[in-house]
């Protein structure tokens, strides 16, 4: 399992990208996962089915990496087709459940009913602002109607992403399957 960097944002002027070209073995990032059992990614291209056009979005809870939870929310953006907005009321509860629960926010996800499955440049920037529920973000991508796509990303405070490799129980989970 190897982490793949996929975006590099350019740092003092110099693509950080060149300078793991210079210094691979330093650069080598620790392979980074998610663990979302099969259940819950079926349960996520479902939400996205039957939300699509819109998109849908929601939290995925439990502990450290591991996903053991799915979170419904609603997408109460006024453009739902291209953004989403979880209804606070609804993040208060979940909130509320994860803390009585002694669990956590793993990821938050959402879909792309007409876009590949990566990070927008507004998924970006919204991740940054919301760091401190979870830098974890899963994107289901419907771009391929009959063939939705399962990713997860990391987005770091410099806006940086790194995909995530998606471990699940039994077989692994590759998109391109
Ligand atoms: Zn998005």
């Amino acid at each position: 399992m190897t982490e793949r960097i996929i975006a590099q944002p350019f740092i003092y002027g110099l693509p950080r990208i060149s300078f793991c070209w210079a210094a691979p073995i330093i650069c080598e990032p620790k392979a980074l996962s998610i663990k979302i059992p099969r259940l819950i990614l079926a349960e996520l291209i479902n939400h996205a089915l039957q939300d699509d056009p819109n998109e849908s979005c929601g939290l995925l809870l439990g502990t450290d990496d591991e996903v053991d939870e799915m979170h419904r929310m609603s997408n109460v953006n006024k453009k739902p087709i291209s953004r989403y907005t979880m209804q606070p009321g609804e993040l208060i509860e979940a909130q509320e459940k994860a803390k009585k629960s002694d669990r956590e926010f793993v990821a938050i996800y959402h879909s792309h009913t007409f876009t590949q499955g990566y990070p927008s440049k507004t998924d970006i920037k919204n991740a940054v602002a919301v760091a401190s529920i979870s830098t974890r973000h899963v994107i289901v991508s419907l771009v391929e109607k009959t063939r939705p796509v399962v990713r997860a990303f990391k987005i770091n405070g410099h806006s940086e992403v790194t995909e995530l490799v998606i471990q699940t129980d039994g077989e692994p989970y590759r998109a391109s399957d």
